[in-house]
């Protein structure tokens, strides 16, 4: 038995225990009991992760474009055809297009040591939470959060906020947590845009679900932080001793947020309104957790900003839980090794507009790891037609032939995670592990890492290239299990001597909480006004405005809502997974369908200015009106247009950190005329 954690984008970062057989390697997959978060068990995605090793579909060997045709080739025959198709091209006309696939600290920064020995351009990382953090970090500086596997649980918590996140789907440990609270007899809330299954599970146990306008949390927030003014809940002595510019603050909120203008605002009730507003100022040990949800919008910084503002307002900046990146502090730059760039690093791109920049011709070639902008990207269409341009030399490192693989010059096929070691830190809870690589790979795949240093190699990479006296030697000869010892030993100040021990034993080892020096923002506090925000052309304070729809004009609006069955678009690719994602569905109201004459059950297509879908229509009355719901990526062989959902969206970016604004989108519903 060894033990790794679940290397997805999902704040849960599971322990899994990898049961082995000597024959085939991994025999089964299982929850890690001695996890501190998951205790023991796994989402049913990762439970059936086995599957995904042992998939038949799986890259097996590296593929190279010939006479149009990705065709089988050796690693030597690969990484030739990476020099030849690198002949002449350099520097900024190189793009690094990872993401998140693969959470490990080595095998996602790896590539990036080649990157900079390239001197590549890299994107901003827009794509997810960004203006999220934007917002968030606008008031607070750091994300560390509460210790929720601590504080969420009954005598430690009198109420619990769960804000614009559906956690049965995106952090499930969390739910048990919740019903405990909620069967205890503890409040607990839920904010969202529709009836999700977190709020129908939460009101179940007892709790209570409101449900909100999209794009309207920022509203309420600021409406909150008005009446705990205005009826004396406010913390003054927090405002004062911990705060900048809360007078400030409150100048700007006092008079501006009655009740009604966030009723009107929010599409709550008012005596919803006052019922949320007296429950939080009866609390005196809450818990807030802001989800991404209500940010991944034209007005989502603000929005989050707002949340942070009426968190600071009650004097619970503290007990406000967005992620926990920064409880780690963890240095990789030991293993990207920045230094060796020779020259200034090009700005990064946007990411969430990348379509737009790769159609106007911009780089002649890009790496792709941990990442599947083909379907992930806003405007996808836009982002293929770039990826398949004539004059780009693309090389995808991938498990399986994703949609951004079929369009590459280079396939070259990589490990899964029991199969190279790594580091995992959550961004959900305060758990770090060193997974060892415990199986063989099935066929000819590499890691991340092994990969990158042997194109770094057939690039002619030699030596330490400048590395400071370090005395690290070559760049590109690195054994992985070598940079995970690095990686610790650069982070040893941030271990006790028995979490190091353990963390190098491979288990799961809860982090002590770190000491900081003030807030971490520009000023040191928590910044109720921002001069920094306002330098970069926002509002000084936090402000709201209606959401635009970035620009679109549809009548309904688009939820691309998480999917039980994969996570993004990894195990789509995966011939079982691929089944249970089943038929493409969209959720409409009833009366929405019946008023654009499609009969559920039928074909219905969703049309926006950048693209259609046409799926199977699903009446939902528990939908809130003009809304359409779309679950994960969609099995595009089953989608007459051959796309996914983001392909309707626009790559317009978000009002704080070049973020997405995937939830702003607006799109016309009608019956198909015709199979495109
Ligand atoms: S996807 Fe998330 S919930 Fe599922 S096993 Fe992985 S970390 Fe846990």
């Amino acid at each position: 038995m060894r033990k790794t954690t679940c290397p997805f984008d999902c704040p849960d970062s599971c322990g899994m225990a990898v049961e082995l057989d000597g024959a085939s390697g991994v025999k089964r997959i299982r929850g890690d009991r001695d996890h501190q978060w998951s205790r023991g068990s796994l989402c049913g995605k990762t439970a059936s992760y086995a599957d995904l090793l042992h998939s038949p579909d799986r890259l097996q060997v590296p593929l190279v474009r010939r006479s149009g045709e990705l065709t089988p080739a050796t690693w030597d025959e690969a990484l030739s055809a990476i020099v030849e198709g690198l002949d002449g091209v350099a520097g900024e006309e190189i793009l690094a297009l990872n993401y998140a696939g693969n959470m490990g600290l080595v095998q996602r920064r790896f590539p990036m040591r080649l990157m900079h020995a390239l001197g590549a351009a890299c994107h901003d990382n827009g794509v997810c939470d960004a203006a999220a953090e934007a917002g968030f970090q606008a008031v607070n500086g750091r994300s560390v959060g509460p210790d929720l596997d601590e504080e969420a649980v009954p005598g430690r918590c009198d109420l619990f906020l769960l804000w614009g996140s559906d956690a049965k789907r995106t952090s499930p440990h969390l739910l048990p947590r919740l019903k405990a609270l909620a069967t205890a007899g503890v409040p607990v809330f839920v904010i969202d845009i529709y009836r999700s299954e977190t709020m129908e599970v939460v009101e179940a146990w007892g709790g209570r679900g409101l449900i909100v306008d999209p794009g309207s949390d920022g509203a309420l927030a600021l409406g909150l932080a008005m009446r705990a003014f205005d009826e004396r809940a406010a913390d003054l002595a927090f405002l004062k001793d911990r705060c900048e510019g809360g007078a400030e603050f409150r100048a700007e909120v006092t008079g501006a947020w009655p009740l009604d203008r966030v009723a009107r605002a929010t599409g709550l009730g008012e005596e919803e309104i006052k019922e949320l507003s007296s429950a939080l100022h009866g609390a005196a040990a809450p818990l807030l957790k802001a989800g991404i949800g209500f940010a991944r919008r034209r007005n989502g910084g603000e929005n989050m900003r707002a949340v942070a503002s009426f968190a600071a307002v009650m004097g619970w900046s503290d007990r406000l839980f967005f992620q926990t990146g920064d409880h780690f502090g963890l240095d990789d730059r030991v293993i990207s090794r920045p230094e060796i760039r020779t020259g200034p690093a090009p700005e990064p791109v946007s990411q969430v507009g990348l379509g737009r920049i790769l159609v106007s011709g911009r780089f002649r070639a890009a790496f792709v790891w941990g990442h599947n902008p083909a379907v992930t990207l806003p405007d996808s269409h836009r982002v293929r037609e770039g990826l398949a341009r004539d004059d780009l030399f693309l090389v995808v490192h991938e498990l399986f032939m994703t949609e951004t693989a079929k369009l590459a010059d280079v396939v070259l096929p990589a490990t899964a995670v029991t199969e190279h070691s790594d580091v995992f830190r959550s961004y959900g809870h305060r758990t770090l592990q060193v997974g060892w690589r415990s199986s063989d790979p099935p066929g000819d795949q590499r890691s991340n890492v092994d990969c990158f240093a042997a194109i770094g190699r057939a690039l002619g990479f030699e030596g330490d290239l400048g590395f400071p006296a370090s005395g690290r030697g070559p760049a590109f000869e690195v054994d992985e299990d070598v940079l995970v010892g690095d990686l610790l030993a650069a982070n040893r100040g941030r271990f006790t001597d028995d979490e190091y021990r353990r963390a190098v034993a491979g288990e799961p080892v809860k982090l002590a909480p770190r000491s900081f020096e003030g807030a971490g923002t520009p000023s040191g506090k928590i910044e109720l006004a921002s001069a920094a925000v306002e330098a970069g052309g926002g509002s000084r304070v936090a402000s709201w405005v209606p959401d635009d729809g970035a620009g679109m004009g549809g009548t309904f609006r688009l939820v691309s809502a998480p999917s039980t069955a994969t996570h993004n678009s990894t195990f789509m690719h995966v011939s079982r997974h691929r089944a249970r994602l089943g038929e493409p569905r969209a959720r409409v109201h009833p009366l929405d369908l019946e008023s654009v004459g499609v009969a559920p059950g039928t074909p219905v297509r969703i049309r926006s200015e950048f693209g259609s879908i046409t799926v199977q229509a699903i009446a939902d009355p528990a939908l809130p009106r003009k809304m359409v719901r779309v679950d994960g990526f969609l099995n595009e062989d089953l989608v007459p247009e051959g796309v996914g959902v983001n392909a309707l969206v626009s790559s317009e970016t978000s009002d704080l950190g070049g973020g997405n604004v995937l939830y702003s989108a607006r799109v016309e519903l009608e019956q198909p005329k015709e199979t495109p």
